[in-house]
């Protein structure tokens, strides 16, 4: 049997039309493909491969730590220098109130974990999420996620959750003494890069400290840079009581977090002992990747670069056809109005070496979310073929 008919029989399937690139090899911005095409990656696997395909800094770190040891013990027995080094590094970057953090394996796992944490705090059961929200594909997440053709077919879904509306001030009302904890995407991703006023997310801050219920931010697709700062709740100068992490947390490698202060960890090592508990998650690989990726974050100056090159985007993008770019720094949705066209975009701008892609709930726009390394050149690159296959 072929790759591609064994791809198709044996690896169980996502959609009935996968793109099904055969990839042998992927460096800083680009994807080789075994028919001997190169891609230029605007996805970055989703706002992972924020530092590029294969850092050579990401890369020796894990050959160094494969050559050290790995998976020796599920998290939290062992003293592993790579996770405890990585925690202090998160730590020392963010808010004194966010100085703990709990190494897990993917996003939805750290959210899962977060309304845990949340209950645990908080004593309480209702969850609140927002309209047009993704927070990942387990039931919890997806409790809290707002879209009805990937709940359906799973409810019942968690009991006591609720949504409320990005930029409406009456819905916080919704937020009150039964709320353990209110779950937001500082800036919401798969619904086409939705960015919230600043005024209200401070208004969700104090409504969250009159009632006490906790807030949390999912963070895995903004964080590390993404936004044009380290952290995206770093434009509304607001500080989450839970962040999550994930996707280019681990530098390339499957990883995500939950960080909140330490009184509020500490909950989940008593009463029972092992409150939260994983086999790999905190595994010595992704956490070296990770602190690497970290490191050449800040030592390339790829947060300034991601806020230039977004800037870049949206200089570049004018076209009739082109109704909206939203977003900040490199997580960019370029609204079409219809979804017909950005099939044809996207598929045209594949056939011509330029890697675009959908968004889970928002059918009329393509995704733009390149590693943050990409040059001013290769922006420009992307926009060209962009143009051309709306056109010109
Ligand atoms: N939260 C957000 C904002 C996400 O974008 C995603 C993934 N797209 C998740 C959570 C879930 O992460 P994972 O796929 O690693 O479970």
């Amino acid at each position: 049997m072929s790759l591609h008919e064994d791809f198709l029989s044996h690896l169980a399937q996502t959609s009935p039309y996968p793109i099904a690139l055969d990839v042998i090899g992927a460096e800083g911005c680009h994807i080789f493909t075994r028919d001997g095409k190169r891609y230029l990656d605007l996805v970055a696997g989703l706002a992972v491969n924020n530092t590029g395909h294969r850092h050579p800094k990401v890369i020796a770190a894990i050959k160094d730590q494969c050559d050290r040891y790995l998976h020796v013990i599920p998290y939290g027995e062992f003293m592993q220098e790579p996770q405890t080094r990585y925690a202090a590094e998160l730590a020392s970057l963010l808010p004194p109130t966010l100085d703990n953090v709990y190494f897990v394996n993917s996003g939805t796992e750290a959210i899962e974990a977060s309304l845990k944490l949340a209950k645990r705090v908080t004593g309480r059961t209702q969850l609140i999420g927002c309209r047009k929200s993704y927070h990942g594909a387990t039931h919890g997440s997806l409790s809290l996620t707002d879209n009805t053709a990937k709940r359906y077919r799973n409810l019942p879904l968690l009991p006591d959750t609720d949504h409320i509306t990005f930029n409406d001030p009456d819905d916080l009302e919704r937020i009150s003494e039964h709320t353990a904890a209110v779950v937001v995407e500082p800036i919401q991703g798969d619904a086409g890069v939705r960015v919230p006023e600043h005024t209200w997310l401070r208004a969700l801050r104090q409504r969250c400290n009159d009632t006490g219920a906790l807030l949390v931010f999912d963070e895995v697709q903004t964080g590390f840079g993404r936004t044009g700062k380290p952290f995206a709740f770093q434009h509304s100068g607001i500080v989450p009581d839970i962040l999550v992490l994930g996707k280019a947390l681990g530098g390339g490698l499957p990883m995500g977090a939950f960080v909140s202060s330490r009184a509020r960890m500490d909950l989940l090592t008593r009463d029972p002992v092992l409150g939260h508990i994983t086999t790999f998650g905190g595994h010595p690989l992704p956490c070296v990747a990770g602190l690497a990726a970290l490191e050449v974050l800040l030592e390339e100056g790829l947060v300034n670069n991601a806020a230039r090159m977004g800037t870049l985007f949206k200089q570049l993008l004018v076209h009739p056809r082109i109704k909206e770019v939203r977003g900040e720094g490199l997580m960019l949705a370029v609204d079409l109005g219809d979804a017909d066209l950005v099939q044809q975009v996207v598929l045209g701008c594949l056939e011509r070496g330029v890697l675009g892609f959908w968004f889970l709930s928002c059918p009329t726009a393509f995704r733009i979310a390149p590693p943050l390394v990409i040059s001013e050149e290769q922006v420009r690159e992307a926009c060209a073929v962009i143009l051309e296959v709306l056109g010109n």
